[in-house]
């Protein structure tokens, strides 16, 4: 195993992976702003360097900075957790040039899933359902682009190639709007993203998420820990996440998960990595792969048993997958809850001193935060301070802890969506589960 990595990231993931570090015998060198030096994973690491300024472009953004903190520190890899670096391709071309390990895929799938279109095209080619659409560069000729739309039929959503973070997309009803649209989102696409590359596909009206976690090793061997459902959504921004989805019949997660486990042997994918689709009417559409670990992995940690950010540290130092497809085996349910620093009511980022932290417990109740007694929560960065996960043996088990353990939890001293996730634990569309995208939306009065 490593001897020494360097976590690039803050918050619950840095800790995340530091407690992963920690049970495998590797030291931990975290790296921070000037803004973090009392991050909890920080104060337990084994070395820290300040790569920078509060500022998130001069710190965590900052890939010199960052390489030399691998190099003063002798350290042999790099996690970038997830968010900041985690899906820059070149951060992390630049860490193996440097010498260094990237904790991930290598640098041309990253690239090649960050671009939406040769995504679709590497998942058409693998065998992964997708949303109808053209898959191809839209042109500036008019005539071809409405006739694109008609085959399509209407409602059709346009989207940048580069586009992410929910933004680069606008949605088409009827044919007057459609050639306005396509020159509106490819100029932003060009101005956001530097590349004003658009194509089109079905707009889907009332969708789920729903998505395949994988891990594949640099051997050829890949699996598939099937799916979560992580509809529960507001602005794109999940809220409350879950493993198993609800009513997703084991032929269907038998039948996806493992074309994704295929496709990431098709494209010699290394890692952990996620497929997002859109169900909708009992099929399944890919919109795009996430190349990293995401926030909600833990859903699918603690149905299977199987540790992640572990399996990561083993799959990039060169070892084969832990398991077989066989030996992954889904138990009871789980169900994640987003903790936020932010007005329950208007959504405000509410940083500040934490006066008083008292974190739940009891059976299935896993908790992960970086926040303690009298830890400074600061505005420069996403306002997310933790997770709270319940695992039962079914569904209505993991509501009934979760409920629990939102009762129990105590965070003073800020604001924090709490009340949100007690209200959502306790309504009664959501306890019958398998609500779409807009649900928690329209729930919250401010559907468009
Ligand atoms: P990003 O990379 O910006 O997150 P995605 O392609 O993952 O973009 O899409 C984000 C969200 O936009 C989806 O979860 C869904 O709510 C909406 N969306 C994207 N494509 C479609 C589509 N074809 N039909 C309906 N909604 C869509």
């Amino acid at each position: 195993m490593f001897d020494k990595i360097v976590i690039a990231n803050r918050g619950e993931i840095a800790l995340r992976v530091l407690r992963a570090c920690r049970e495998l015998g590797v030291k931990v060198v975290a790296v921070h702003s000037e803004a973090d030096r009392d991050l909890k994973h920080v104060r337990l690491a084994d070395e820290s360097v300040c790569i920078g300024p509060a500022a998130s472009a001069d710190s965590y953004l900052n890939i010199p900075a960052i390489i030399s903190a691998a190099e003063v520190t002798d350290a042999q890899a790099i996690h970038p957790g997830y968010g900041f670096l985690s899906e820059n391709a070149d951060f992390a071309e630049k860490v193996e040039q440097s010498g260094f390990v990237f904790i991930g895929p290598k640098a041309e799938t990253i690239r090649m899933m960050g671009d939406k279109i040769s995504a679709k095209r590497a998942m058409l080619a693998a065998g992964i359902p997708c949303v109808p659409g053209n898959n191809d560069p839209l042109t500036d000729d008019s005539k071809t682009n409405l006739k694109l739309a008609q085959e399509i039929g209407y409602p059709v959503i346009i989207k940048a190639a580069g586009g992410g973070g929910g933004r680069g997309m606008r949605t088409v009803h009827t044919e007057a709007a459609l050639l306005n649209a396509i020159a509106m989102t490819k100029a932003e696409a060009g101005s956001a993203f530097g590349n004003s590359t658009v194509y089109m596909e079905k707009f889907l009206e009332d969708p789920r998420h729903i998505e395949f976690q994988v891990m594949a090793d640099s051997h050829g061997n890949a699996i598939h820990l099937g799916e979560r459902d992580c509809s529960m959504q507001r602005r794109h921004q999940k809220v409350v996440e879950e493993a198993p989805a609800p009513f997703i019949t084991e032929a269907q997660r038998k039948f996806i998960g493992e074309r994704c486990a295929k496709a990431c042997v098709d494209i010699g994918y290394r890692g952990a990595g996620t497929f997002e689709f859109l169900y909708e009417k009992n099929e399944f559409f890919f919109i795009e792969m996430n190349t990293r670990v995401q926030v909600e992995h833990p859903v699918t940690e603690m149905v299977t048993g199987f540790d992640i950010v572990k399996e990561q540290l083993r799959i990039a130092f060169g070892e084969k997958l832990s398991m077989t497809q066989d030996q992954i085996k889904i138990q009871g349910h789980a169900i994640e809850c987003r903790l936020n620093a932010e007005d329950p009511r208007t959504f405000m980022p509410c940083p500040g001193t934490i006066e008083q932290f008292h974190m739940p417990g009891g059976p299935g109740i896993r908790c992960e935060t970086h926040i303690y007694n009298g830890y400074k929560v600061p505005p420069y960065y996403d306002s997310m301070i933790g997770k709270l996960i319940a695992h039962g043996e079914n569904r209505e088990s993991a509501i009934a802890r979760m409920r629990t353990a939102l009762n129990e939890i105590i965070i003073d001293g800020i604001k924090t969506n709490i009340p949100l996730q007690h209200d959502i634990m306790m309504d009664s569309a959501f306890a019958l589960g398998g609500q779409n995208i807009h649900y928690l939306e329209k729930k919250l009065g401010i559907y468009k």
